[in-house]
């Protein structure tokens, strides 16, 4: 790992966060500027730069986070109001922290609770 990524620090409660999810693959926390009432960061433990980076054997971490999302969208209640799932590569398409993630985003239209 680089000594310098932020996720790997995180990772490793090297920085300071809240885990909403962890197993021996996976952190999931929220991310510190949400740009929605959800705003999920999926993170695999592995440091992988980007997609740019993943490589031969890494397809069972990538296809994770897949499951690993709609789990956790069923967890935050957005799984029918509908969300996003995005990964930015490299700078050009908005990546600023070089540790791949993705991110899970909604809860726009989440119904209230009281509905
Ligand atoms: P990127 O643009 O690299 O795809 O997304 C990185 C995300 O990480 C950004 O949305 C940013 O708000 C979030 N972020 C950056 N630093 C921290 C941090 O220290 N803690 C958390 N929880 N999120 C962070
Ligand atoms: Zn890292």
């Amino acid at each position: 790992m680089p000594a310098d990524c932020l996720f790997c620090k995180i990772i490793n409660r090297e920085e300071p966060s809240e885990f909403l999810y962890e197993d021996d693959t996976y952190v999931v926390f929220k991310d510190i500027n949400p740009h929605a009432p959800v705003h999920l960061l999926l993170v695999p433990k592995k440091h992988i730069r980007s997609i740019n980076d993943i490589q031969t054997g890494d397809e069972s971490i990538l296809g994770g986070l897949f499951t690993l999302a709609k789990k956790m969208a069923k967890e935050q209640g957005i799984n029918e109001s509908g969300y996003k799932l995005l990964f930015n590569v490299e700078k050009g398409g908005g990546q600023v922290i070089f540790h791949i993630h993705l991110h899970l985003i909604g809860g726009w239209h989440k119904r209230p609770s009281h509905l």
